[in-house]
C-alpha cells in the first residue's frame, strides 16, 4: 500500500515523501482512510508506531479540500481542527509534523502550550491557525482571557489520552468539550485502555472505528 492509495491528495504525499516515508505503518494504513471518511476514531497505539502522521496526515487531507479550505497562506482564518495533548514536548512534535506535511498546502498550524510567555501566542492566535496543538491548561487560560475562538472546530483529536488523564487532565478536557461546537469529528488515540478512558471514549465518540497496533 501507498500513501496515495491510502486516499491522500498529491501535494500531502509529496511533502511525505520529501520527509523519506515510502511505506505507511500499519496504524496508518488503517487510521489515514478512516479518518478521510470523517467519523469518530477510537486508536490504541503506542509512541513509535507512526501514529503521529496516522492523525496529521488525514487531518490535513480532510481540511485542504472544500468550501472551507483556506485559498491562501496568510488569511485568517478559524481554528478547525484542536489536537490536545499532555506535554508541551508532544505538543511541538505534533505541530511540526503538521507543519512538514502540509508545507505544500495553504493550511498554517500553531501549537500553545503553559510555562511559556502568552502574549506571542495570543498573537498567533491572532492571526489564526487551521490546526491548533495545544496542552489542555493553556488552552483554557486562553479560553478564560478571551483570547481564542474555539467556535469553528470541526475535529478534535486527544493524543496519548491516557497520559492526560494520568497527568489529571481529566476536568481541564471536560471544560474543553464544553466549549466546543457539538457536531464534530474526534478521535482519540491512546496506548493503554482503563476504566476511566472507556469512560472518556463512550462520552466522547460516536460508534467510533476502533484500531488497535
Ligand atoms: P510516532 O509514533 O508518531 O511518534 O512516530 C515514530 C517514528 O516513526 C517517528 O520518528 C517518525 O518520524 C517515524 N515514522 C512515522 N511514520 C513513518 C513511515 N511511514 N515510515 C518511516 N518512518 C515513519
Amino acid at each position: 500500500t501507498t500513501f496515495s492509495e491510502l486516499g491522500l491528495s498529491e501535494c500531502i504525499v509529496r511533502a511525505v515523501s520529501d520527509h523519506g516515508y515510502t511505506t505507511p505503518t500499519p496504524i496508518q494504513m488503517q487510521a489515514i482512510p478512516a479518518v478521510i471518511k470523517g467519523g469518530d476514531l477510537l486508536a490504541g497505539a503506542q509512541t513509535g508506531t507512526g501514529k503521529t502522521a496516522g492523525f496529521t496526515l488525514p487531518i490535513l487531507e480532510r481540511l485542504h479540500k472544500g468550501p472551507n479550505a483556506p485559498k491562501n497562506k496568510t488569511d485568517r482564518r478559524p481554528i478547525r481542527a484542536l489536537v490536545l495533548t499532555p506535554t508541551r514536548e508532544l505538543a511541538a512534535q505534533v505541530e511540526e509534523s503538521v507543519s512538514t506535511y502540509g508545507k505544500y498546502t495553504n493550511l498554517n498550524s500553531g501549537v500553545i502550550f503553559g510555562g511559556v510567555g502568552i502574549n506571542p501566542q495570543i498573537k498567533l492566535l491572532k492571526t489564526g491557525v487551521d490546526i491548533l496543538v495545544a496542552t489542555p491548561g493553556r488552552l483554557l487560560d486562553h479560553k478564560q482571557q478571551g483570547t481564542i475562538d474555539l467556535s469553528h472546530v470541526e475535529i478534535l483529536i486527544l493524543d496519548e489520552a491516557d497520559r492526560m488523564l494520568d497527568m489529571g487532565f481529566i476536568h481541564d478536557i471536560k471544560k474543553v468539550l464544553a466549549i466546543l461546537p457539538p457536531k464534530r469529528q474526534n478521535l482519540l488515540f491512546s496506548a493503554t485502555f482503563s476504566d476511566e478512558i472507556k469512560t472518556l471514549a463512550d462520552r466522547l465518540l460516536d460508534n467510533p472505528a476502533m484500531i488497535e497496533v
